[in-house]
């Protein structure tokens, strides 16, 4: 393998800069040129590739957000959009990808190599952790920390004025961001996608577990089948009008900001092996870590299925809120 190209894809987490770091690295250790892909596959559509050196990924291990610039393609959803993007990676001699996304970007690569014969390896790059094959996807350990940060914080001004707050968190199909960040703050009940929500229950806890403590922390995924904090704020109220609900939506802070130390770590781990993968003769596998070891696991199953609740973490969760 001589020349590869690397893109970072849908929506951006921290850690995809170090991710690409490593790609970059490893690629010219083992002398193969690296070309960068601006913009995702909107970039490839239209032919935004670069020249990567060692030097243009010096000092990114610590920054959130991607230098590629990342997007979210609607070309590349469209046959047309796909032999394009073929054709400027075949102007470019390009003989293998490393696509750093989620679940969108592996289906958009699968997708892709019915019609292309370059071989694709991902990296889990989302901050939601929705993919089978790794423990931990490149943004979700920062994503948590800058929930349990946020929401710190507002238990605070909650614990000062004996408020109840709703706190909604990122997740539209998955609730582990909420389920994790939850038992870091203490929350006083977990709301998620995975699990019927069950209102009448909320409010018969949050009657029994007023004598506990006088702030409350319900933490909302946004996927949530209630409708999120702001709907669920609203039902609690009506029925528990003594109580001082605020509604607060974290939103974006949760993708940004620095990766952790475990992103940065996990990041670069995974940007090295998509490499050796490649050049090994892997194609439409994703990187993971699993128990601690590098595992490949196909696109199809990677994207498949939403990962499984633990349910030891759920029956904790029940037993050490309210
Ligand atoms: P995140 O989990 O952070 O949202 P993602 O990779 O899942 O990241 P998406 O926007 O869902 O983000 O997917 C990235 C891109 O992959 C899409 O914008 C689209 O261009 C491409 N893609 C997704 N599904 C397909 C498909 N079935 N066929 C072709 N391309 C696809």
């Amino acid at each position: 393998m001589k020349k590869i190209a690397v893109l970072t894809s849908g929506g951006d987490s921290p850690g995809m800069n170090a991710c690409l770091r490593a790609v970059v690295r490893t690629a010219i250790y083992h002398k193969i040129e690296v070309m960068g892909i601006r913009h995702g596959y909107d970039g490839m559509i239209n032919d935004e590739f670069i020249v990567m050196d060692a030097k243009s990924v010096a000092n990114i291990i610590h920054r959130g957000g991607t230098i590629l610039k990342t997007a979210r393609s609607k070309e590349f959803l469209t046959l047309e959009g796909r032999k394009r993007a073929l054709a400027n990676l075949q102007k470019h001699k390009i003989e293998g990808i490393v696509a750093i996304g989620g679940d969108g970007t592996f289906r958009g690569a699968l997708e892709f190599s019915k019609i292309s014969t370059i071989p694709i390896v991902g990296c889990p790059g989302t901050i939601d952790n929705d993919l089978i094959g790794t423990d931990f996807t490149i943004g979700y350990d920062t994503a948590i920390n800058t929930v349990v940060e946020a929401v710190d914080k507002i238990r605070d001004t909650a614990e000062s004025h004996d408020r109840l707050f709703f706190v909604e968190v990122m997740g539209r199909d998955a609730g582990l961001i909420a389920l994790r960040g939850g038992i870091g703050v203490g929350a006083e009940s977990i709301i998620i996608p995975e699990t019927k929500t069950d209102i009448e229950y909320l409010i018969k806890r949050l009657e029994n577990g007023r004598k506990n403590k006088s702030s409350k922390i319900i933490i909302v995924a946004e996927g949530d089948e209630a409708g999120g904090a702001f709907k669920i704020a609203e039902q609690v109220k009506t029925r528990l009008p003594d109580y001082d609900t605020r509604v607060t939506i974290l939103g974006h802070i949760q993708r940004g900001g620095n990766p952790s130390a475990m992103d940065r770590v996990n990041s670069s781990r995974m940007g090295f092996a998509a490499v050796e993968a490649l050049m090994q003769g892997k194609s439409n596998v994703m990187v993971g870590i699993i128990d601690k070891n590098i595992e490949y696991t196909p696109f199809e199953n990677a994207t498949k299925h939403l990962q499984e609740l633990n349910p030891d973490l759920m029956r904790m969760v029940s037993i050490l809120s309210l």
